[in-house]
């Protein structure tokens, strides 16, 4: 006879995992033969660029890379991502004690509150947002306090009407620009209030910038280091997932305050053992060649934003243009709500998107469509929504 399995109360306290909800319903759609057009889930279609794979695969033929990652990552990765941040947004960094590589984002966002949060303490997250910043704090035993994104405040949080009780509990604080789902994007003053709100209480602030190459019309996103005094109070995530579309391969880095970088490496060195290191020299690769594949791939994803949004607008579905990301934050139409608009989509349509209360309660009233299928499905897409509108 086997145990009773009983989980504990910090995994019970997790909503469910969103995108595996879909994903059943999707599963479901497929297997009873059904023509899905999946605009659900935010993963790049387009392969990981050749000059990638050429690297990893010499990497992975020398049998130095076989061995555990060291465990602040490749110096020479931590170069190339100094070099990179200089370039690019003209920030120094020192790549000893001012950047680490993650094995993605994700797993570094997931783990910082359990190098900064004790029970008790208040993360404040963005809401709707991308889930791991509440379960981060929820497993490192803290509270998440939710900050509604809402299209009145240009899907930025409201820092001046936070209570002062939980205002005095609060450790540290999520942001995430350009933002996913909203596709919202932010300037420099938005960064330079955080880092004034984040001296007068004391909060460190851990900035997600999974997004900030994909930008259309020419836009260029700032980084949360170029404001003064950033460095003080917090870090910034990247990701190689989104521009590289090397969503499957599990590398980013975190960069900014070195205290913070160092306590988040003393709970990765008690964790886990590093990203692989071909991986890493492909991500040296991938780095110095970043602006052409940027390029490239903002190219496509405006064109596909084009496409999409000009023809909902056809249809009669109005939907704001979004300035970067691949997502387009939709309001619903009609009597709607998020989840009766998805299922509708999923129904009638046979498209998935995903309602946007998924995210959080502020996101009812919209779903999130990902631009990750081609042109002709965008199209397609467009044709079959316009049945039931
Ligand atoms: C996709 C995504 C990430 C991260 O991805 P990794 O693959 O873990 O690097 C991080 N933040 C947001 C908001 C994302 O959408």
């Amino acid at each position: 006879m086997g145990l009773r399995i009983v989980r504990s109360d910090r995994l019970n306290k997790l909503p469910p995992y969103l995108f595996v909800e879909i994903d059943r319903a999707k599963k479901k759609a497929v297997s009873a033969g059904r023509d899905i057009i999946d605009l659900g889930v935010g993963d790049p279609d387009q392969p990981t660029p050749r000059f990638i794979l050429d690297a990893l695969h010499k990497a992975s033929r020398d049998p130095k890379t076989h061995k555990y990652a060291l465990d602040k990552g490749m110096p020479e990765l931590r170069a190339e991502i100094a070099r990179w941040y200089k370039a690019r947004f003209g920030v120094e960094l020192d790549p000893d004690r001012e950047v680490l590589p993650l094995i993605g984002s994700k797993e570094g966002i997931a783990h910082i509150p359990l190098a900064l949060i004790n029970p008790g303490d208040i993360g404040l997250v963005p809401e709707p947002c991308y889930p791991p910043y509440n379960s981060g704090v929820i497993f490192a035993g803290g509270e998440p306090h939710k900050l509604p994104l809402l299209a009145k405040n240009a899907f930025l949080p409201d820092l001046r009407h936070i209570n002062s009780t939980v205002l005095s509990k609060v450790k540290l604080m999520f942001i995430n620009y350009p933002n996913n789902p909203t596709a919202a994007v932010c300037d420099k003053a938005f960064f330079k209030e955080c880092v004034k709100f984040a001296e007068k209480h004391n909060i460190i602030i851990c900035h997600d910038a999974a997004y900030s190459e994909l930008s259309f019309d020419g836009l260029r996103n700032p980084s949360f280091l170029e404001t003064d005094g950033a460095k003080g109070v917090g870090v910034e995530f990247h990701s190689f997932s989104k521009v590289f579309n090397m969503t499957g391969w599990r590398i980013g880095f975190v960069c900014g305050n070195s205290e913070v970088i160092e306590a988040l490496a003393k709970v990765k060195a008690n964790v886990d053992s590093g990203v692989f290191n071909a991986i890493q020299i492909a991500g040296i690769t991938a780095l110095k060649k970043i602006d052409s594949v940027t390029k490239s791939a903002n190219a496509l994803y405006q064109k596909r934003r084009n496409i999409f949004i000009d023809g909902l607008d056809k249809i009669g579905w109005s939907v704001p243009k979004p300035k970067a990301t691949f997502y387009v934050w939709a309001p619903v139409f009609g009597r709607h709500t998020s989840v009766t608009l998805a299922q509708a989509l999923l129904d009638k349509a046979n498209v998935i998107a995903t309602p946007g209360n998924g995210f959080g309660a502020s996101g009812e009233g919209y779903v999130r469509m990902a631009l990750t299928v081609d042109e002709g499905r965008l199209k397609e897409a467009v044709a079959r929504i316009a049945k039931i509108i």
